[in-house]
């Protein structure tokens, strides 16, 4: 058997931890190609030593002297800052994970779209933000597009090769995060450690404020239009509290079939990497008898009108992802820095989508503009909520 060959972007994050920890169960079945991290140089070294990687690459490049310094001896080629990363994406292998947190995941992303192979996406943002972008690069290369994202890996799982078009809904679960139940007053003055501690799964601090704001399933419901061609209108969200079952798809005759499994990123990583196989993890069994009862509710669009925001962005097209995408981050980031409250998330969000006109970029560079611009009017807008508190 000839080995896969992986490119892992963003090898330190939850997301890269992951997939690493599936390779190194199996050294026969792959070969490691790239890694990359931001600036997390001694996780990055260690995977490359461990995983026999080709290549190291480090985005930030203050810390090249030390990732330099680590891998000396070794026969691991070390290079650094955003240019080198996107090299390595476009390095030949057969499969890439991209699992850069946010819009800076783009570039690379986008480049290991238009090298081809199996991309395995995890960068949400990097879709929301290029979506058009992104796919047409990946149609142009005959890449395969595997989405890695739970609910959206479940849909992929349960349609079966079926066009999402042929379907009547497609509903995405959400576990309804660390305020599912909680009012409105004890929402405004939650802090960032109860924001990132989510009850079911464990993720970088980002997509877990996310699914605190639950901004994460409004950037699921664009990537799953995006993903699978549907219309907002057959998009919906269950909260689902278990987080058992990731993803349903209802067929026309009232059908639905949903994908059911453990709650750990590695199933649906392991979908991706073995894909059209099976990768065997005897470690990943459910037991529905232990979990005993599945729950459902809608959701609360008054509570979390971060849904209502994604869907009019949706509507309105063009750019509206993008900025809808940036102007998050700079909030999210902003209240992790306890500069801005938990609920001006996002209003902040919402202010921006109203401020600035949704152009309709085509190119990466008209991408990146908009998306810094978005960033400008957040930046702005959290400097003025900031004030009006204090
Ligand atoms: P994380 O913060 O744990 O890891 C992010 C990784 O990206 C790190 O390796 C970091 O070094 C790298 N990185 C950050 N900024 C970079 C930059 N500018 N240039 C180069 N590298 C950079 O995040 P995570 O939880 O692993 O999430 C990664 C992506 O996967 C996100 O888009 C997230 O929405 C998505 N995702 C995560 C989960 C999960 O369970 N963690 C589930 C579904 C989707
Ligand atoms: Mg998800």
């Amino acid at each position: 058997m000839t080995k896969r060959r992986l490119t892992i972007l963003g090898a330190t994050g939850s997301i890269g931890q992951s997939t690493l920890d599936l390779v190194y169960r199996q050294p026969e079945r792959f070969q490691v190609v790239a890694l990359t991290a931001h600036h997390r140089v001694a996780e990055l070294a260690e995977a490359a030593i461990r995983s026999r990687a080709e290549l190291a690459v480090v985005a930030d490049p203050a810390h090249y002297p030390s990732l330099k310094a680590r891998l000396a001896g070794r026969d691991i080629e070390v290079a650094a800052g955003p240019e080198a990363v996107i090299e390595a994406a476009r390095r030949a292998s057969d499969w890439t994970m991209a699992a850069i947190v946010g819009a800076g995941g783009l570039a690379p992303t986008l480049a290991a779209a238009e090298r081809g192979g199996v991309l395995a996406l995890a960068n949400k943002e990097a879709l929301v933000c290029s979506g058009p972008l992104l796919l047409d690069a990946v149609r142009r290369s005959s890449a395969v597009l595997l989405p890695v994202d739970s609910e959206h890996n479940a849909l992929f799982q349960a349609l079966a090769g079926r066009p999402a078009t042929t379907v009547r809904r497609l509903i995405l679960t959400a576990s309804g995060g660390p305020f599912r139940t909680a009012s409105l007053a004890t929402m405004a003055a939650a802090t960032p450690a109860e924001a990132v501690a989510h009850p079911k799964w464990s993720m970088g601090a980002k997509i877990s404020v996310d699914s605190a704001t639950m901004m994460n399933k409004g950037l699921e419901l664009i990537e799953a239009h995006l993903l699978f061609g549907v219309a907002a209108a057959k998009l919906d969200v269950l909260i689902h509290p278990q987080s058992i079952v990731h993803g349903i798809v209802e067929y026309e005759d009232g059908s639905q079939l949903a994908q059911v499994g453990p709650t750990d990123m590695r199933v649906p990583i392991a979908h991706t990497l073995a894909w059209p196989d099976r990768l065997n993890l005897e470690d990943q069994r459910l037991d529905l008898a232990a979990v005993g009862r599945l729950e459902f509710e809608a959701p609360d669009e008054a509570r979390f009108p971060a849904l209502r925001l994604a869907r009019e962005a949706l509507q309105t097209g063009g750019g509206a992802p993008t900025i809808m995408n940036a102007a998050n981050e700079v909030a999210v980031a902003a209240f992790l820095e306890e500069r801005l409250g938990f609920l001006d998330i996002v209003a902040v969000v919402e202010a921006v989508l109203e401020g600035l006109a949704a152009t309709s970029p085509t190119t990466l560079a008209e991408v990146l503009a908009l998306d810094a611009a978005a960033r400008d009017a957040a930046a702005a807008a959290v400097d003025q909520t900031s004030r009006q508190r204090h």
